[in-house]
Parts: structure tokens; C-alpha cells; sequence
């Protein structure tokens, strides 16, 4: 029987030639120092522009705004890389901030800020969760009053990406406290250089993600320019994200898929070399036929999410489909990860090996973006 290895249909010479640029970089600039990232909980603000130099930020925006005049498969490559590589750095989120500015910015505040987010020079960050509201983002209350040509912004948000680092802030936001409901959340953009009132917490102690940066970030009373609301009026910023949210889940789906490979990738040679009863692993029919049902979801997976990335880059994937890719490829992901720690045995517990860290770094992928259980709420909707 021929072993015809699977490609993915959206994959081209351009997408190769460009996956070894991508390769090389993370092997070169962030691989090297991971375990101080660990440590500091994030990473150094230069990995920001090494990778702009490198080209892998904002691969899918116009060159007219100074991105790369790619696809979201450009995108795909860099996720799947950082995914093959076990590297959490938040280049996913800042370009969801890109399109959240290209999608409802002015041709002048694209100008302002997408050519620096290409450079590394502005990091952005989407800032919606709240301590008292997640996955109820009506609840929200950090509010931006009018006063005169600026907006004053007050309140807090938490679990931000890139927090640390971030520079260029997509703000959810209250521009009107008494509408009822969504009606009153609007998008301003928070340039942060020097900026009084603004203030980053220290780096959140995650269970797993360790080199990400997340943090929680105040605002007391913070004048931003009425310019810097994203769309053409106040109000708009729930149906702006639900429009968005599609990108990011996409992301986290392919981030799913990926990560699922490299885990039954890195098992499958585990279990040829470690041996138990004089033999190795692979030859009890237990391990065999896990790493087969392991292979078999993986490839199911890797099928739906291609088929997800051929229908974005076509403009036909709805938010229905985003959200079955998010849902079930990062439940596919924890049960593929959890059996091939299981396979690993005690060192699969240890930190010091790759998949214990893999383990711990996507029980998050079920919750972020729209829980899980959230995506079920959409996708029941379209019954
Ligand atoms: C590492 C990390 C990074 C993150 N990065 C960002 C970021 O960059 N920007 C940002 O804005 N946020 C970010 N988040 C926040 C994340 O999106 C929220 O944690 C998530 O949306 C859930 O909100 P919550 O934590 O308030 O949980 P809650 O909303 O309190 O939910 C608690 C539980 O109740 C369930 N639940 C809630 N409502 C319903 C319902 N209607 N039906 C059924 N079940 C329900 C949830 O599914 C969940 O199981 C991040 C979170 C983490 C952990």
C-alpha cells in the first residue's frame, strides 16, 4: 500500500519558501530563550522587532499598510510553526488587533498604526475580559466618557496577552453606561506611550503558557482622542467583535491541530524507544491502538481546520463553523495530549519534558476566546 502523505490543500511553493523563513526564525530569536521567558514570564521586547525584521508579523495585511499582502495561510504557516515548535508568543493576538483596525479603521488610523505593528514596534493587544465579566461582555464596566475631543477611560481589565508589552490597545469599552445591554460597548484604540493614568499589573502566574505575557491592566481617568474609536459611530464594538471573533478562533483551532501533531509526533518515537517487559512500548497493543484513535483524531482535525482556512481565505467561513473548529480541535487537543502523557508515564508529568508542558499549556485553548461552552451556545443557534 503507498504511503501518500497528506497535504493541505491551501499549501503552495510561496507557503513553503516562506515556512523556512518562518522556521528559521523561531529556531534562531525565540527557541534560544525560552526558559528565561519561562522564568520572566514574557518575552523581550526585541522579539518583537527581530520578528518584524524577519517578516512574520501581519503576513495577511495589505503591504499598502505596510504588512506582508498575504492570506490568512501566510497566518496559518507562522501558528502552525509556533505550534510545531512548543512557542507561545502572542504574534495570533497582535494581528487579530491588526484586523480589528483594517476592518473598521480609518484609511488615516491604518496609516497611523499598521506599519509599526508590522515592524514589531507597536505590540497589540485586544483588551475585553474584566474581572467580574468574561464570557458576559455586557457586563462590562470600564467606561470612556465624552469630554470634548477625548475620551476618559476608566476601569480595569485582566487576563491580557501581550499585556505587558503592548502598546496598542483594542479597548472594549462603555461609551454609553445607560444603553441597555450590547448597545453601549464601543472599540477605542489606547496608544499607550506616555500615558498618565495607565498602569500594568505584574505578569499573571499561569498554570501553563509560562513564556506568554499576560496582565491585568488599569486605566484611572486615561484621556484618549475621540479619533481613536474604531467604526463610524459609537455603539458598534459587540458586533464588531462577534464579526472578528471568527479570526481569532480559526487561529486557536489551527493552533489546536498543530499542537496535536507535534504531541503524537513526539510519543510516537517515545514509545519506540522506551521499553517495559523487554520490550519496547510500541509492541503492547494498548499503546498501539491509543496512538492509532490519537492519529485518527489528529487527521480528522487537520481535515476540518483546512477546510475552515480554504473557506476564510475565500471569505465564506461563518462564525457557526469558526466556532465547531474552536470547540471541538481544542477538546480534540486536551484528549490527544492527555493519552500521550499517559503514554509517557511519570516522565510525562516532568516538566522538563515537552509534552508535560504541552499538557498544561492547552487546558487554556478550551477556555479563551469564547469558551467552549460558549461555542456551543453559537452553534445551537443555527439550529
Ligand atoms: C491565558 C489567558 C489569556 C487570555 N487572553 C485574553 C486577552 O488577550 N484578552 C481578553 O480580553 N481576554 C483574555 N482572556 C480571557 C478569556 O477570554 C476569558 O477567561 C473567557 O472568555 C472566560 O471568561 P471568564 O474567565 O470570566 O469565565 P466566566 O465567564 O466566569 O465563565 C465561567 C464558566 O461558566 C461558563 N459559562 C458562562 N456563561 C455561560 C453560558 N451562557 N452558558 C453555559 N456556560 C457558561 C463558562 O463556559 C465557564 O465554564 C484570557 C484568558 C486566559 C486564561
Amino acid at each position: 500500500m503507498p504511503n501518500i502523505a497528506y497535504q493541505s490543500p491551501w499549501m503552495n511553493d510561496d507557503l513553503r519558501t516562506f515556512r523556512k523563513t518562518v522556521r528559521r526564525f523561531i529556531q534562531e530569536e525565540l527557541a534560544p530563550h525560552q526558559a528565561r521567558w519561562r522564568q520572566q514570564h514574557r518575552p523581550d521586547a526585541e522579539a518583537w522587532t527581530k520578528a518584524g525584521e524577519a517578516g512574520v508579523l501581519l503576513t495577511d495585511v495589505p503591504e499598502k499598510y505596510g504588512g506582508g499582502g498575504g492570506t490568512f495561510a501566510h497566518e496559518a504557516v507562522v501558528t502552525e510553526e509556533l505550534a510545531q515548535a512548543g512557542i507561545h508568543f502572542g504574534c495570533g493576538v497582535h494581528s487579530i488587533v491588526a484586523h480589528y483596525i483594517l476592518a473598521y479603521g480609518s484609511e488615516d488610523q491604518k496609516h497611523r498604526w499598521l506599519a509599526g505593528m508590522s515592524r514589531g514596534e507597536l505590540v497589540g493587544a485586544i483588551a475585553m475580559t474584566e474581572p467580574g465579566a468574561g464570557s458576559d461582555l455586557q457586563g462590562i464596566k470600564t467606561t470612556a466618557l465624552r469630554d470634548g475631543q477625548h475620551y476618559v477611560v476608566s476601569g480595569s481589565k485582566t487576563f491580557i496577552t501581550n499585556g505587558w508589552h503592548a502598546n496598542l490597545i483594542c479597548l472594549a469599552v462603555k461609551t454609553d453606561p445607560k444603553a441597555a445591554g450590547l448597545k453601549g460597548i464601543s472599540l477605542i484604540i489606547v496608544e499607550r506611550q506616555n500615558l498618565a493614568g495607565y498602569r500594568v499589573g505584574s505578569s499573571l502566574e499561569k498554570v501553563g503558557m509560562h513564556a506568554q505575557d499576560t496582565c491585568e491592566i488599569f486605566f484611572d481617568e486615561v484621556r484618549v482622542p475621540v479619533s481613536n474609536l474604531l467604526g463610524s459611530a459609537e455603539g458598534l464594538g459587540f458586533s464588531q467583535m462577534m464579526e472578528q471573533l471568527s479570526y481569532e478562533r480559526l487561529s486557536i483551532g489551527l493552533g489546536a491541530v498543530a499542537s496535536s501533531e507535534l504531541a503524537l509526533a513526539i510519543t510516537t518515537k517515545y514509545v519506540k524507544e522506551r521499553m517495559a517487559f523487554g520490550k519496547p512500548l510500541m509492541e503492547f497493543q494498548n499503546t498501539r491502538f491509543k496512538l492509532a484513535e490519537c492519529k485518527t483524531q489528529s487527521h480528522i482535525g487537520r481535515v476540518f481546520i483546512d477546510h475552515c482556512i480554504e473557506r476564510f481565505v475565500a471569505g465564506q467561513l461563518d462564525p457557526v463553523t469558526a466556532a465547531m473548529g474552536k470547540y471541538w480541535l481544542t477538546e480534540s487537543q486536551c484528549r490527544i495530549i492527555d493519552e500521550c502523557v499517559q503514554l509517557h508515564g511519570g516522565y510525562g508529568y516532568m516538566a522538563e519534558y515537552p509534552i508535560a508542558r504541552m499538557w498544561a499549556d492547552s487546558r487554556v485553548q478550551r477556555i479563551y476566546a469564547g469558551t467552549n461552552e460558549i461555542m456551543k451556545e453559537v452553534i445551537a443557534w443555527s439550529l
